[in-house]
């Protein structure tokens, strides 16, 4: 197993030490809510902004973190001192836990912590991600926010892990998946914007409010570059000039064809060029950021 650490229990554990019980309904129910921050040069981002949405996140699902905001702080930079990792993907979760023996309630079960850290994850690789990738428009619907809350970060991948196998097959990279009243939602992952004639706009509805996503509607800003939050049809971004997807796992990042046809020239967007190259130029000098010593000295 690579670099890293995980903490789990109230220790930290080399990662391949980091193991759960099968009992677990996190791991048989999917019973599970969890975030993804990063650092880059040993600046957390937005780390309150994170820890905010997986506090509300185990709210939604009726799950409680055993450790406050701030404790949950100083685990995940204590992991960053520990390991020396600079550039890290930073994961904490909360299962659900085992049940009591006989019974099938889950308000009795105790709520299990875990967190690791790894080297910076880049959505497809560090290459393809800033090359561009083919998204397949999935016939598989993205999970109505009516049955679980798209808002609420959580394991219930089976729609967007098989609208992968779909996109290979046609010889895509991955997926982009519309909800239940036919417009986009979102991919495995990621939000996604499209853009035309100079304006992009990003779904509204069934899909995580993801933090890239909010921060790059807030460099749209800086970039004037215009916005619009609404409902965007699949033959929206199929039409589009450029579009992109954003993720804690590399930010913002082009998407150069859709079913296969190429997006514009079939090269990465002007547009998604320099919101990408300005959210990465601030990432380095510590944009919405907090140092992990800092945190530790808090
Ligand atoms: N949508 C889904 C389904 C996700 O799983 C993720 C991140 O894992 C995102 C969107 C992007 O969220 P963020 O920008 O907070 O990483």
């Amino acid at each position: 197993m690579g670099e890293g650490i995980a903490f789990m229990g109230g220790d930290y554990l080399p990662l391949e030490e980091a193991k759960m019980s099968i009992f677990d309904t996190g791991f048989l129910h999917s019973d599970v809510v969890y975030d993804v921050t990063s650092t880059w040069n040993d600046y957390f981002f937005k780390l309150d902004e994170h820890l905010e949405r997986f506090a509300r996140s185990c709210a939604g699902f009726h799950l409680e973190n055993p450790y406050s905001n701030a404790e949950t702080a100083k685990i995940l930079a204590g992991a960053c001192e520990k390991t020396g990792i600079k550039n890290a993907f930073v994961h904490m979760h909360v299962t659900r836990g085992e049940y009591p023996e006989g019974s099938r309630d889950p308000k009795l079960c105790e709520n299990q912590f875990c967190a690791y850290i790894v080297p910076y994850i880049w959505l497809w690789g560090e290459e393809k991600s800033k090359k561009g990738v083919n998204l397949f428009i999935s016939s598989i619907e993205r999970i109505s926010s009516r049955a679980v809350d798209t808002r609420c970060k959580n394991f219930h991948w089976g729609d967007l892990i098989q609208s992968q196998y779909e996109a290979y097959e046609h010889e895509c990279d991955d997926s982009v998946l519309c909800g239940p009243d036919g417009n986009l939602a979102e991919g495995p992952g990621y939000n996604i914007f499209a853009v035309k004639d100079g304006t992009a706009a990003t779904p509204d509805s069934n899909c995580l409010e993801g933090i890239s996503r909010r921060s790059t509607i807030e460099l749209c800003e800086m970039e004037k570059v215009p916005l619009e939050t609404r409902k965007v049809a699949p033959d929206e971004l199929r039409n589009a000039d450029e579009a992109f997807v954003t993720s804690t796992a590399g930010g913002i990042l082009p998407v150069t064809a859709i079913d296969g046809a190429p997006l514009g020239n079939g090269a990465p967007g002007l547009i998604t060029s320099r919101l990408s190259e300005s959210y990465w130029h601030r990432r380095e000098e510590g944009w919405c950021g907090t140092t992990v010593a800092d945190i530790l000295a808090a």
